[in-house]
Parts: structure tokens; C-alpha cells; sequence
């Protein structure tokens, strides 16, 4: 009854919970800013379980990690294998993608049309995240451009919504 999809116009999907341990979180700003090194693009994804309207990021994964990311100053493109075999190894572990990562030369933290299309997961709910200043600075939420996939694309959240969406915790 409450599934107002399909009209787009001004009934946003709620959106889930992006649960993230403050390791995870200081962890990922460490390597993307060493990896982008003030001059590229570096990105990775955040791994983890999937609930009803929580997600719960386990660790973080670098694309540089998985295979040559061919990054550039402005695009990066993780190669076919390199997803597959990340595939692989969520299947086997019974984790799902739950976001990515990619930083950003300037402040703006739009989503590009490669961006919209370069995507490794295309499943509603799924979170992309992007990193102002190739990630020199340690971020803040409220500066990160927090885009979640909807039926019908992507939909950058309102800063209110990332703070109150994006979860950090400190380990149990
Ligand atoms: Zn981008």
C-alpha cells in the first residue's frame, strides 16, 4: 500500500540504512587518499549484510586492490574480471555490495554521466558514494555526495538524510 514507485515525482523511497564501524570508515579515507595520491580517481566498495531497511558494512574493498583500476584524473574502470572474481568471492562468502566509493578531483561530488553508467551494482537500494578533493582531507558525511539507486536512477540525498542515513559505530 505504501509502495508509491513508479510516479518519480515527489514520493521518494525511504531510504535504507547504511550502517558503517568507524574502522571501516577511517580504513577507507586512509586508502583512497594514499591510492588517489592528489592526482586520480581511487575508489572501492563496502561489503556487507543486507536487512530489511539496515544494511551493515563488514569491510571495505579496494579496486586497486582487485586488479588494475586504470585510473585516471578524471574516470576509473574496474575490468570485467576483477568484478567477477569480486563476485565470486561475496557469493561465497554470502555478502552482498552495499556501496562505492570513488573520489573526486574538486568539491563537486555529482555523479558524472560515466559514473551513472560505471556502476557495480545496479540494484535499488545499493549506495555510491562520492569523495570531494581526492580524499586529501578526512571527510565529513555532510560533504560527501551520497547517491542511492532507485527504480528509476539515482537519487543524491539531501544532507539531513546522510546524516541521519549514514550510521558510523564503534565496534562492539
Ligand atoms: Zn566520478
Amino acid at each position: 500500500m505504501s509502495n508509491a514507485a513508479g510516479s518519480g515525482l515527489s514520493s521518494p523511497s525511504p531510504t535504507t540504512r547504511l550502517v558503517v564501524p568507524k574502522s571501516v570508515i577511517a580504513r577507507t579515507q586512509r586508502c583512497l587518499k594514499d591510492r588517489s595520491a592528489g592526482y586520480r580517481e581511487s575508489a572501492c566498495v563496502w561489503v556487507g549484510r543486507r536487512y530489511r531497511a539496515t544494511m551493515e558494512v563488514s569491510r571495505v574493498i579496494f579496486h586497486h586492490e582487485l586488479g588494475d583500476d586504470r585510473a585516471t584524473a578524471l574516470s576509473l574502470e574496474l575490468p570485467e574480471a576483477a568484478k567477477f572474481a569480486l563476485y565470486r568471492d561475496l557469493a561465497d562468502r554470502q555478502e552482498s555490495l552495499l556501496a562505492l566509493l570513488h573520489t573526486h578531483p574538486e568539491q563537486w561530488v555529482g555523479l558524472s554521466a560515466i559514473d551513472e553508467q560505471n556502476q557495480v551494482s545496479s540494484r535499488v537500494g545499493f549506495w555510491s558514494i562520492v569523495v570531494p578533493f581526492y580524499g586529501v582531507c578526512d571527510w565529513a558525511p555532510q560533504e560527501l555526495g551520497c547517491h542511492v539507486r532507485c527504480e528509476c536512477g539515482w537519487r543524491r540525498l539531501a544532507v539531513d538524510e546522510v546524516t541521519s542515513s549514514l550510521v558510523i559505530v564503534h565496534e562492539r
